[in-house]
Protein backbone atom coordinates (compact mmCIF):
# COMPACT_ATOMS: atom_id res chain seq x y z
CA UNK A 1 0.00 0.00 0.00
CA UNK A 2 1.50 3.22 -0.88
CA UNK A 3 1.12 5.22 1.84
CA UNK A 4 0.67 2.89 4.73
CA UNK A 5 -0.09 5.52 7.50
CA UNK A 6 -3.37 6.91 5.88
CA UNK A 7 -5.88 4.73 8.44
CA UNK A 8 -8.95 2.97 6.95
CA UNK A 9 -11.31 5.00 8.49
CA UNK A 10 -10.33 9.01 9.22
CA UNK A 11 -12.43 10.29 11.94
CA UNK A 12 -13.08 13.79 13.17
CA UNK A 13 -13.77 14.80 17.05
CA UNK A 14 -16.85 16.00 18.00
CA UNK A 15 -14.57 18.92 18.53
CA UNK A 16 -13.87 19.15 15.23
CA UNK A 17 -17.77 19.13 13.82
CA UNK A 18 -18.23 22.09 11.76
CA UNK A 19 -19.88 25.26 13.40
CA UNK A 20 -21.23 26.93 10.71
CA UNK A 21 -22.71 25.68 7.22
CA UNK A 22 -21.07 26.91 4.13
CA UNK A 23 -23.95 28.45 1.24
CA UNK A 24 -21.82 27.88 -1.86
CA UNK A 25 -24.29 29.94 -3.70
CA UNK A 26 -22.35 33.24 -1.94
CA UNK A 27 -19.36 32.57 -4.24
CA UNK A 28 -21.42 31.89 -7.35
CA UNK A 29 -21.01 34.18 -10.02
CA UNK A 30 -24.27 33.32 -11.76
CA UNK A 31 -26.49 32.64 -8.89
CA UNK A 32 -29.21 30.11 -9.14
CA UNK A 33 -32.36 31.56 -10.98
CA UNK A 34 -35.20 32.62 -7.66
CA UNK A 35 -38.33 30.97 -7.54
CA UNK A 36 -41.17 32.98 -9.14
CA UNK A 37 -44.74 33.05 -7.69
CA UNK A 38 -46.47 31.10 -9.87
CA UNK A 39 -49.47 33.47 -9.90
CA UNK A 40 -47.89 36.41 -10.69
CA UNK A 41 -44.53 35.30 -12.52
CA UNK A 42 -42.17 37.79 -9.97
CA UNK A 43 -39.45 35.97 -7.59
CA UNK A 44 -41.22 34.68 -4.33
CA UNK A 45 -40.44 37.23 -1.50
CA UNK A 46 -40.11 36.35 2.05
CA UNK A 47 -43.29 37.03 2.82
CA UNK A 48 -44.91 35.00 -0.21
CA UNK A 49 -43.49 31.47 1.75
CA UNK A 50 -44.13 32.32 5.30
CA UNK A 51 -47.46 30.43 5.39
CA UNK A 52 -45.43 27.32 3.82
CA UNK A 53 -42.21 27.26 5.06
CA UNK A 54 -40.73 28.22 8.86
CA UNK A 55 -39.42 31.61 8.93
CA UNK A 56 -35.56 30.57 9.70
CA UNK A 57 -35.19 28.11 6.46
CA UNK A 58 -37.06 30.89 4.11
CA UNK A 59 -34.78 33.41 5.16
CA UNK A 60 -31.74 30.64 4.44
CA UNK A 61 -33.83 29.33 0.95
CA UNK A 62 -33.40 33.50 -0.15
CA UNK A 63 -29.90 34.51 0.89
CA UNK A 64 -27.67 33.84 -1.74
CA UNK A 65 -24.65 36.10 -0.20
CA UNK A 66 -24.03 35.22 3.48
CA UNK A 67 -20.85 32.34 2.80
CA UNK A 68 -21.65 30.61 6.34
CA UNK A 69 -23.79 30.51 8.43
CA UNK A 70 -23.99 29.28 12.23
CA UNK A 71 -25.04 26.02 13.24
CA UNK A 72 -27.09 26.10 16.36
CA UNK A 73 -25.76 24.87 19.23
CA UNK A 74 -29.31 22.43 19.54
CA UNK A 75 -28.16 21.10 16.51
CA UNK A 76 -24.55 20.11 16.45
CA UNK A 77 -25.29 18.72 19.94
CA UNK A 78 -27.75 16.49 17.88
CA UNK A 79 -25.29 15.95 14.91
CA UNK A 80 -23.06 15.08 17.75
CA UNK A 81 -25.21 11.66 18.17
CA UNK A 82 -24.10 10.46 14.76
CA UNK A 83 -21.40 12.69 13.48
CA UNK A 84 -18.76 13.41 12.39
CA UNK A 85 -19.64 10.43 9.71
CA UNK A 86 -16.30 8.33 9.10
CA UNK A 87 -14.46 9.04 5.51
CA UNK A 88 -12.93 5.73 4.63
CA UNK A 89 -10.19 4.59 2.34
CA UNK A 90 -11.75 1.54 0.52
CA UNK A 91 -8.04 0.24 0.61
CA UNK A 92 -9.81 -3.41 -0.36
CA UNK A 93 -11.81 -1.99 -3.47
CA UNK A 94 -8.69 -0.54 -4.91
CA UNK A 95 -6.92 -4.33 -4.39
CA UNK A 96 -9.71 -6.23 -5.87
CA UNK A 97 -9.97 -3.70 -9.15
CA UNK A 98 -5.87 -3.63 -9.36
CA UNK A 99 -6.08 0.09 -9.49
CA UNK A 100 -3.48 2.38 -8.64
CA UNK A 101 -6.50 4.86 -8.05
CA UNK A 102 -6.61 5.93 -4.31
CA UNK A 103 -10.61 5.90 -3.20
CA UNK A 104 -12.37 7.30 -0.05
CA UNK A 105 -16.02 7.24 0.50
CA UNK A 106 -18.04 9.52 3.42
CA UNK A 107 -20.25 7.32 4.86
CA UNK A 108 -23.47 8.92 6.05
CA UNK A 109 -25.09 5.75 6.56
CA UNK A 110 -23.97 5.55 10.25
CA UNK A 111 -27.89 6.68 12.15
CA UNK A 112 -31.49 4.56 12.62
CA UNK A 113 -32.70 6.47 9.26
CA UNK A 114 -29.97 5.36 7.48
CA UNK A 115 -29.10 8.07 4.83
CA UNK A 116 -27.66 11.78 5.09
CA UNK A 117 -31.15 12.98 5.24
CA UNK A 118 -30.97 13.37 8.84
CA UNK A 119 -28.40 16.21 8.44
CA UNK A 120 -31.54 18.27 7.14
CA UNK A 121 -34.11 16.96 8.88
CA UNK A 122 -32.88 18.08 12.57
CA UNK A 123 -32.08 21.28 11.18
CA UNK A 124 -35.68 21.94 9.70
CA UNK A 125 -37.42 20.41 13.17
CA UNK A 126 -35.37 22.59 15.00
CA UNK A 127 -36.39 25.96 13.07
CA UNK A 128 -39.81 24.81 13.10
CA UNK A 129 -39.53 24.22 17.46
CA UNK A 130 -37.71 27.21 17.89
CA UNK A 131 -40.76 29.55 16.06
CA UNK A 132 -42.49 27.83 18.46
CA UNK A 133 -45.00 25.58 15.57
CA UNK A 134 -46.97 22.21 16.77
CA UNK A 135 -45.62 20.19 13.76
CA UNK A 136 -44.85 19.95 10.25
CA UNK A 137 -45.97 18.08 7.68
CA UNK A 138 -44.20 16.72 4.32
CA UNK A 139 -44.26 13.73 1.70
CA UNK A 140 -42.09 10.90 1.38
CA UNK A 141 -41.49 8.24 -1.29
CA UNK A 142 -39.23 5.61 -0.66
CA UNK A 143 -39.68 6.02 3.01
CA UNK A 144 -35.71 8.15 4.12
CA UNK A 145 -36.96 11.29 3.84
CA UNK A 146 -40.50 10.44 6.51
CA UNK A 147 -37.51 8.08 8.28
CA UNK A 148 -35.18 11.01 9.02
CA UNK A 149 -38.10 13.87 9.34
CA UNK A 150 -39.99 11.32 12.11
CA UNK A 151 -37.02 11.17 13.96
CA UNK A 152 -35.68 14.81 14.14
CA UNK A 153 -39.15 15.35 14.99
CA UNK A 154 -39.19 12.61 17.79
CA UNK A 155 -36.29 14.58 19.42
CA UNK A 156 -37.62 18.20 19.53
CA UNK A 157 -41.58 17.32 20.48
CA UNK A 158 -42.97 17.94 17.03
CA UNK A 159 -45.93 16.39 15.35
CA UNK A 160 -45.01 15.05 12.17
CA UNK A 161 -47.64 13.89 9.21
CA UNK A 162 -46.00 12.12 6.37
CA UNK A 163 -47.90 12.04 3.39
CA UNK A 164 -46.71 8.83 1.48
CA UNK A 165 -46.88 7.90 -1.81
CA UNK A 166 -49.70 5.08 -1.47
CA UNK A 167 -47.63 2.34 -3.81
CA UNK A 168 -44.41 2.95 -1.36
CA UNK A 169 -47.05 2.71 1.91
CA UNK A 170 -48.30 -0.56 0.66
CA UNK A 171 -45.38 -1.92 -0.84
CA UNK A 172 -43.00 -1.08 2.13
CA UNK A 173 -44.32 -1.34 5.18
CA UNK A 174 -41.20 -1.54 7.28
CA UNK A 175 -40.48 1.67 6.42
CA UNK A 176 -43.85 2.65 7.27
CA UNK A 177 -43.85 1.27 10.84
CA UNK A 178 -40.04 2.51 11.67
CA UNK A 179 -41.93 6.15 10.95
CA UNK A 180 -44.77 5.20 13.71
CA UNK A 181 -42.44 4.04 15.85
CA UNK A 182 -41.03 7.33 15.86
CA UNK A 183 -44.35 9.11 16.49
CA UNK A 184 -44.69 10.01 12.65
CA UNK A 185 -48.70 10.20 11.59
CA UNK A 186 -48.33 8.32 8.62
CA UNK A 187 -51.38 8.83 5.65
CA UNK A 188 -50.77 6.86 2.05
CA UNK A 189 -51.60 9.48 -0.63
CA UNK A 190 -53.53 10.32 -2.61
CA UNK A 191 -55.83 10.45 0.68
CA UNK A 192 -59.27 12.17 1.29
CA UNK A 193 -57.92 13.97 3.73
CA UNK A 194 -57.00 17.04 1.40
CA UNK A 195 -59.30 18.49 -1.49
CA UNK A 196 -56.03 17.77 -3.79
CA UNK A 197 -56.02 14.42 -3.13
CA UNK A 198 -59.63 13.62 -3.09
CA UNK A 199 -59.39 15.50 -6.41
CA UNK A 200 -56.88 13.17 -7.59
CA UNK A 201 -58.82 10.09 -6.53
CA UNK A 202 -62.12 11.15 -8.60
CA UNK A 203 -59.85 11.87 -11.44
CA UNK A 204 -57.91 8.93 -10.86
CA UNK A 205 -59.37 6.11 -8.49
CA UNK A 206 -56.99 3.26 -7.48
CA UNK A 207 -54.28 5.11 -8.83
CA UNK A 208 -50.82 4.27 -6.71
CA UNK A 209 -49.97 7.72 -6.38
CA UNK A 210 -46.78 9.94 -6.71
CA UNK A 211 -44.06 12.28 -5.03
CA UNK A 212 -45.73 15.00 -6.67
CA UNK A 213 -49.00 14.21 -5.36
CA UNK A 214 -48.05 13.66 -2.68
CA UNK A 215 -45.87 17.06 -2.23
CA UNK A 216 -49.25 18.73 -3.37
CA UNK A 217 -51.28 17.33 0.15
CA UNK A 218 -48.68 17.57 2.34
CA UNK A 219 -48.05 21.46 1.22
CA UNK A 220 -52.26 21.71 1.37
CA UNK A 221 -51.89 20.39 5.32
CA UNK A 222 -49.48 22.74 6.19
CA UNK A 223 -51.67 25.23 5.19
CA UNK A 224 -54.66 24.58 6.24
CA UNK A 225 -53.75 23.75 9.44
CA UNK A 226 -52.84 26.47 12.40
CA UNK A 227 -49.40 26.13 13.72
CA UNK A 228 -47.76 24.39 10.91
CA UNK A 229 -45.05 23.95 8.36
CA UNK A 230 -44.03 22.15 5.35
CA UNK A 231 -41.07 20.93 5.02
CA UNK A 232 -39.12 19.06 1.84
CA UNK A 233 -36.16 16.78 2.20
CA UNK A 234 -34.03 18.01 -1.02
CA UNK A 235 -34.31 20.11 -3.89
CA UNK A 236 -34.58 23.33 -2.39
CA UNK A 237 -31.09 25.00 -1.67
CA UNK A 238 -31.78 25.73 2.31
CA UNK A 239 -31.08 21.63 2.25
CA UNK A 240 -28.12 21.93 0.54
CA UNK A 241 -26.97 24.32 2.93
CA UNK A 242 -27.71 21.81 5.64
CA UNK A 243 -25.95 18.92 3.67
CA UNK A 244 -22.99 21.11 3.62
CA UNK A 245 -21.97 19.82 6.86
CA UNK A 246 -21.10 16.35 3.98
CA UNK A 247 -18.19 18.22 2.58
CA UNK A 248 -17.10 20.39 5.48
CA UNK A 249 -16.33 17.28 7.32
CA UNK A 250 -14.90 14.97 4.14
CA UNK A 251 -12.61 18.36 3.79
CA UNK A 252 -11.48 18.56 6.87
CA UNK A 253 -10.49 14.63 6.97
CA UNK A 254 -8.92 14.93 3.84
CA UNK A 255 -6.78 18.16 4.84
CA UNK A 256 -5.45 16.18 7.97
CA UNK A 257 -3.54 13.94 5.76
CA UNK A 258 -2.64 16.39 2.99
CA UNK A 259 -4.90 14.81 0.59
CA UNK A 260 -5.84 16.51 -2.48
CA UNK A 261 -8.88 14.33 -4.59
CA UNK A 262 -9.09 14.69 -8.11
CA UNK A 263 -12.51 14.00 -8.76
CA UNK A 264 -15.64 13.91 -6.32
CA UNK A 265 -18.86 11.95 -7.54
CA UNK A 266 -22.16 11.67 -5.89
CA UNK A 267 -25.67 10.60 -6.84
CA UNK A 268 -28.23 12.93 -7.73
CA UNK A 269 -32.11 12.63 -6.89
CA UNK A 270 -32.89 16.21 -6.06
CA UNK A 271 -29.30 17.32 -5.41
CA UNK A 272 -29.14 17.91 -1.93
CA UNK A 273 -25.97 15.09 -0.87
CA UNK A 274 -24.30 15.86 -3.57
CA UNK A 275 -24.42 19.82 -3.49
CA UNK A 276 -23.35 18.99 0.23
CA UNK A 277 -20.23 17.25 -0.55
CA UNK A 278 -18.74 19.02 -3.46
CA UNK A 279 -19.50 22.19 -1.39
CA UNK A 280 -16.18 23.81 -0.10
CA UNK A 281 -14.39 22.11 -2.69
CA UNK A 282 -16.85 23.90 -5.40
CA UNK A 283 -16.21 27.20 -3.52
CA UNK A 284 -12.41 26.63 -4.54
CA UNK A 285 -12.31 26.46 -7.78
CA UNK A 286 -14.94 29.12 -8.10
CA UNK A 287 -12.88 31.54 -6.18
CA UNK A 288 -10.16 30.22 -8.46
CA UNK A 289 -8.26 28.64 -5.53
CA UNK A 290 -8.20 24.71 -6.87
CA UNK A 291 -9.37 22.39 -9.35
CA UNK A 292 -11.35 19.52 -9.29
CA UNK A 293 -13.46 17.20 -11.55
CA UNK A 294 -17.22 17.03 -10.04
CA UNK A 295 -19.34 14.34 -11.38
CA UNK A 296 -23.10 14.11 -10.54
CA UNK A 297 -24.79 10.30 -11.10
CA UNK A 298 -28.35 9.60 -11.93
CA UNK A 299 -30.11 6.84 -13.32
CA UNK A 300 -30.41 6.47 -16.82
CA UNK A 301 -34.23 6.16 -16.31
CA UNK A 302 -34.82 10.03 -14.83
CA UNK A 303 -32.25 11.76 -16.63
CA UNK A 304 -32.61 15.29 -15.52
CA UNK A 305 -29.37 16.24 -15.59
CA UNK A 306 -28.14 14.80 -19.11
CA UNK A 307 -31.11 14.46 -21.47
CA UNK A 308 -33.32 17.72 -18.87
CA UNK A 309 -34.23 20.99 -20.46
CA UNK A 310 -32.50 24.29 -18.09
CA UNK A 311 -36.10 25.85 -17.70
CA UNK A 312 -38.66 27.17 -15.17
CA UNK A 313 -40.72 24.08 -14.11
CA UNK A 314 -43.28 23.18 -11.29
CA UNK A 315 -41.75 21.35 -8.17
CA UNK A 316 -45.04 19.04 -8.07
CA UNK A 317 -47.94 17.66 -9.72
CA UNK A 318 -50.13 19.95 -8.24
CA UNK A 319 -48.77 22.89 -9.37
CA UNK A 320 -49.12 24.74 -6.01
CA UNK A 321 -45.29 25.02 -5.44
CA UNK A 322 -43.12 27.68 -6.73
CA UNK A 323 -41.59 27.98 -9.66
CA UNK A 324 -38.20 26.87 -9.78
CA UNK A 325 -35.47 26.93 -12.87
CA UNK A 326 -33.88 23.57 -12.96
CA UNK A 327 -32.69 20.75 -14.92
CA UNK A 328 -36.06 18.96 -15.33
CA UNK A 329 -38.29 16.48 -17.49
CA UNK A 330 -41.38 18.46 -16.61
CA UNK A 331 -43.33 17.91 -13.57
CA UNK A 332 -45.55 15.43 -15.66
CA UNK A 333 -42.89 13.17 -16.06
CA UNK A 334 -43.51 9.65 -14.63
CA UNK A 335 -40.46 7.87 -14.46
CA UNK A 336 -40.48 3.92 -15.21
CA UNK A 337 -40.31 2.14 -12.27
CA UNK A 338 -36.56 2.27 -10.78
CA UNK A 339 -35.42 1.14 -7.19
CA UNK A 340 -33.45 3.84 -6.43
CA UNK A 341 -36.80 5.46 -5.30
CA UNK A 342 -34.58 8.71 -3.72
CA UNK A 343 -33.51 9.39 -7.56
CA UNK A 344 -36.68 9.69 -8.99
CA UNK A 345 -37.53 13.49 -9.08
CA UNK A 346 -37.93 15.02 -12.38
CA UNK A 347 -36.16 17.96 -10.88
CA UNK A 348 -33.07 18.93 -9.78
CA UNK A 349 -31.40 21.37 -7.13
CA UNK A 350 -31.48 25.24 -8.72
CA UNK A 351 -27.99 25.52 -7.42
CA UNK A 352 -26.70 22.48 -9.53
CA UNK A 353 -28.48 23.31 -12.37
CA UNK A 354 -26.59 26.48 -12.50
CA UNK A 355 -23.05 24.88 -11.94
CA UNK A 356 -23.73 22.32 -14.10
CA UNK A 357 -25.22 24.64 -17.10
CA UNK A 358 -22.32 26.74 -16.36
CA UNK A 359 -20.28 24.12 -16.82
CA UNK A 360 -18.46 23.55 -13.54
CA UNK A 361 -20.17 20.08 -13.20
CA UNK A 362 -20.31 16.98 -15.35
CA UNK A 363 -23.07 14.65 -15.49
CA UNK A 364 -23.52 10.83 -15.63
CA UNK A 365 -26.64 8.34 -16.31
CA UNK A 366 -26.28 4.29 -15.17
CA UNK A 367 -28.56 1.71 -15.62
CA UNK A 368 -29.80 -0.03 -12.90
CA UNK A 369 -28.11 -3.24 -13.27
CA UNK A 370 -25.04 -2.08 -13.76
CA UNK A 371 -25.72 -0.08 -10.54
CA UNK A 372 -26.66 -3.58 -8.88
CA UNK A 373 -23.75 -4.88 -10.03
CA UNK A 374 -21.57 -2.58 -8.32
CA UNK A 375 -23.46 -2.28 -5.28
CA UNK A 376 -23.20 -6.42 -4.98
CA UNK A 377 -19.29 -5.56 -5.74
CA UNK A 378 -18.76 -3.33 -3.20
CA UNK A 379 -20.70 -4.82 -0.05
CA UNK A 380 -18.56 -8.09 -0.70
CA UNK A 381 -14.77 -6.35 -0.52
CA UNK A 382 -16.23 -3.30 1.71
CA UNK A 383 -18.96 -4.62 3.75
CA UNK A 384 -21.05 -2.39 3.61
CA UNK A 385 -24.78 -2.62 1.86
CA UNK A 386 -24.98 0.66 0.03
CA UNK A 387 -28.76 2.07 -1.04
CA UNK A 388 -29.43 1.63 -4.24
CA UNK A 389 -28.88 5.59 -4.56
CA UNK A 390 -25.57 5.39 -3.38
CA UNK A 391 -24.35 2.85 -5.38
CA UNK A 392 -24.84 4.74 -8.47
CA UNK A 393 -22.03 7.12 -6.90
CA UNK A 394 -20.08 3.71 -6.69
CA UNK A 395 -20.87 2.65 -10.35
CA UNK A 396 -19.04 5.68 -11.42
CA UNK A 397 -16.36 5.84 -8.79
CA UNK A 398 -15.07 2.19 -9.97
CA UNK A 399 -15.68 3.54 -13.67
CA UNK A 400 -13.34 5.98 -13.11
CA UNK A 401 -10.64 3.71 -11.13
CA UNK A 402 -10.66 1.26 -14.06
CA UNK A 403 -10.16 4.35 -16.49
CA UNK A 404 -7.00 4.98 -13.91
CA UNK A 405 -6.29 1.12 -14.10
CA UNK A 406 -5.56 1.85 -18.06
CA UNK A 407 -4.18 4.77 -17.85
CA UNK A 408 -1.70 4.00 -15.07
CA UNK A 409 -2.92 7.25 -13.83
CA UNK A 410 -3.04 7.16 -9.55
CA UNK A 411 -5.88 9.80 -8.85
CA UNK A 412 -7.68 10.39 -5.94
CA UNK A 413 -11.46 9.65 -6.03
CA UNK A 414 -13.74 10.65 -3.48
CA UNK A 415 -17.39 9.51 -3.41
CA UNK A 416 -20.71 9.77 -0.92
CA UNK A 417 -22.32 6.75 0.26
CA UNK A 418 -25.30 8.39 1.06
CA UNK A 419 -26.71 5.83 3.08
CA UNK A 420 -27.76 2.12 3.75
CA UNK A 421 -29.62 -0.85 1.63
CA UNK A 422 -31.62 -2.29 4.61
CA UNK A 423 -34.68 -1.34 2.91
CA UNK A 424 -34.64 -2.29 0.20
CA UNK A 425 -33.92 -5.51 0.11
CA UNK A 426 -36.91 -6.57 -2.73
CA UNK A 427 -34.83 -4.50 -5.03
CA UNK A 428 -32.06 -6.66 -4.04
CA UNK A 429 -34.25 -9.95 -4.17
CA UNK A 430 -35.32 -8.87 -7.78
CA UNK A 431 -31.59 -8.27 -8.93
CA UNK A 432 -30.15 -11.77 -7.38
CA UNK A 433 -33.02 -13.03 -9.44
CA UNK A 434 -32.38 -12.29 -12.25
CA UNK A 435 -35.65 -10.58 -13.28
CA UNK A 436 -34.61 -6.54 -12.95
CA UNK A 437 -34.35 -4.54 -16.29
CA UNK A 438 -33.10 -1.02 -17.43
CA UNK A 439 -35.97 1.02 -18.54
CA UNK A 440 -34.44 4.08 -20.51
CA UNK A 441 -37.37 6.96 -21.61
CA UNK A 442 -37.54 7.46 -25.50
CA UNK A 443 -36.80 10.67 -27.45
CA UNK A 444 -40.83 10.58 -27.23
CA UNK A 445 -41.40 10.22 -23.37
CA UNK A 446 -39.30 13.19 -22.83
CA UNK A 447 -41.13 15.24 -24.97
CA UNK A 448 -44.71 14.57 -23.28
CA UNK A 449 -42.85 15.97 -20.20
CA UNK A 450 -41.95 18.80 -21.67
CA UNK A 451 -44.84 19.44 -23.31
CA UNK A 452 -46.04 20.37 -20.03
CA UNK A 453 -43.36 22.81 -19.39
CA UNK A 454 -44.98 26.17 -18.16
CA UNK A 455 -44.37 29.02 -21.02
CA UNK A 456 -44.02 32.38 -20.43
CA UNK A 457 -41.02 35.05 -21.52
CA UNK A 458 -37.82 33.93 -19.98
CA UNK A 459 -38.75 30.20 -19.18
CA UNK A 460 -36.13 28.81 -20.91
CA UNK A 461 -32.72 30.70 -20.69
C1 LIG B 1 -32.85 10.71 -0.84
C2 LIG B 1 -31.60 9.97 -1.06
C3 LIG B 1 -30.72 10.35 -2.10
C4 LIG B 1 -31.01 11.41 -3.11
O1 LIG B 1 -31.31 12.69 -2.61
P1 LIG B 1 -30.39 13.94 -2.90
O2 LIG B 1 -31.18 15.10 -2.42
O3 LIG B 1 -30.09 14.00 -4.36
O4 LIG B 1 -29.16 13.75 -2.10
C5 LIG B 1 -29.53 9.66 -2.21
N1 LIG B 1 -29.20 8.65 -1.38
C6 LIG B 1 -30.02 8.26 -0.38
C7 LIG B 1 -29.61 7.12 0.49
C8 LIG B 1 -31.25 8.91 -0.18
O5 LIG B 1 -32.04 8.54 0.80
Amino acid sequence: MANQNIPYKIYLSESELPRQWYNLRADMKNKPAPLLNPETLQPMTAADLAPVFCEELVAQELDDTTPFIDIPSEIRDYYKMYRPAPLMRAYRLEQALGTPAKIYYKFEGNNTSGSHKLNSAIAQAYYAKKQGLKGVTTETGAGQWGTALSMACAYFGLDCKVYMVKVSYEQKPFRREVMRTYGADVTPSPSDTTAVGRKILAEFPGTGGSLGCAISEAVEAATTREGYRYVLGSVLSQVMLHQSVIGLETKAALDKYDITPDIIIGCAGGGSNLGGLIAPFMGQKLRGEADYRFIAVEPASCPSLTRGKYAYDFCDTGMVCPLAKMYTLGSGFIPAPNHAGGLRYHGMSSVLSQLYDDGLMEARSVEQTAVFAAAEQFARIEGILPAPESSHAIKVAVDEALACKRSGEEKTIVFGLTGTGYFDMTAYERYNNGEMSDYIPTDEDLARGFAGLPQFPGSMN
